[in-house]
């Protein structure tokens, strides 16, 4: 056998055969309804339930703020351009100054979540608690969420400001593209968001136009997605070692036709020893990257006892604890 003649991704095919692949998906309006419902429809019997109810109840108020979001400042052209010219995402979370209007934004998206929150939900006091928090404070907590500082990171927070900082940035990337369209492309490293440079949350098998059958990275902040061949980590960039596990319950389901992929599974790298989740709409085609994440905790349990590192972020669910100032850096966390 060849050495040429290994196996070929349909990325790979399609591209060699110079079919048009959209490189970049930005986010569509209906994105946080959608993931509102599949929260919901997660929520059913999960033994997280109550967490999962929260989060559908922002993604609600996500949706609903998203629409009447007020105008806020958006890149000039000249940074677009050097942007680009440099290979830089044009949002960089590290470089972005954030319009202070996100931080009225961020009240009312808490606001709107409260008042539909029921009665003896156990996160009221959490949300209620948030709503006092001084713009210094939120700033903080912001930077520390966005570039990955796990050092005075208030953890039950985190989730919550995650919330507004993804409407922000959601809603600054769509307002971005209607202004200045083609602003998005390139950037260097491809690990990481084109539009602002995070981390993605899961991968996912789209179906349906140009996109059909090809492997995006979900943007954790922004929900931008960006292409990346299959079978491939998101990590390290290598294409030995990937595998992909899923819960054993799924499976070794006898019910399942010969060949079916459950809808969620993790590629692990034995190179780096990391992993990534992947979520397949041709499994079902209302897996949503964010709310699937959440609700498969128990495969995050799988492979870190089989000795694997998570990947990426979901800023909604952070890994750890705040840790205390010993002097030692931070470990890799967060969207940066
Ligand atoms: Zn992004
Ligand atoms: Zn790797």
């Amino acid at each position: 056998m060849s050495v040429t003649s290994r196996l070929r991704t349909p990325e790979e095919i399609a591209l060699n055969a110079g079919a048009e692949l959209p490189r970049l998906l930005l986010p569509q309006p209906a994105m946080f309804a959608e993931r509102a419902l599949r929260l919901r429809e997660l929520a059913a019997g999960h033994p997280m339930r109550d967490y999962l109810l929260l989060m559908a109840v922002l993604a609600e108020a996500q949706h609903a703020r998203l629409a009447h979001y007020p105008d806020i400042a958006l890149p000039t052209a000249a940074q677009a351009d050097a942007a680009a010219q440099q290979g830089q995402a044009l949002l960089d979370v590290a470089r972005w100054p954030r319009d202070p209007v996100w931080r009225g934004e961020w009240r009312a998206l808490l606001r709107h979540a409260l008042d539909r929150l029921p009665a003896d939900s156990p996160a009221r006091p959490g949300v209620t608690a948030a709503l006092a928090l001084d713009d210094a404070a939120l700033e903080q907590q912001a930077e520390r969420l966005l570039t990955g500082v796990s050092l005075g990171l208030d953890m039950a927070l985190a989730p919550l400001v995650a919330a507004g900082l993804q409407l922000y940035f959601t809603r600054l990337v769509m307002a971005t593209q209607a202004a200045q369209p083609g602003s998005f492309g390139y950037t260097e490293d491809q690990g990481r968001c084109p539009c602002c440079a995070s981390l993605p949350v899961a991968s996912i098998t789209r179906v349906g136009g140009g996109a059909e059958g090809y492997r995006y990275l979900h943007c954790t902040l922004c929900n931008a997605e960006w292409h990346m061949v299959r079978v491939k980590c998101t990590h390290c960039r290598s294409t030995g070692g990937v595998r992909f596990r899923a819960l054993e319950s799924v499976a070794a389901n006898d019910a399942a036709p010969a060949g079916k992929r459950p809808s969620v599974q993790a590629e692990t790298c034995d190179s780096c020893g990391h992993y990534l989740k992947i979520v397949h709409m041709t499994q079902d085609v209302q897996v949503d990257p964010v709310a699937d994440d959440l609700a498969t905790l128990t495969l995050d349990l799988l492979v870190s006892d089989a000795g694997y590192a998570r990947h990426g972020a979901n800023l909604l669910l952070l890994f750890g604890e705040a840790e205390e100032d010993d002097g030692t850096p931070p470990p890799e966390r967060g969207p940066r």
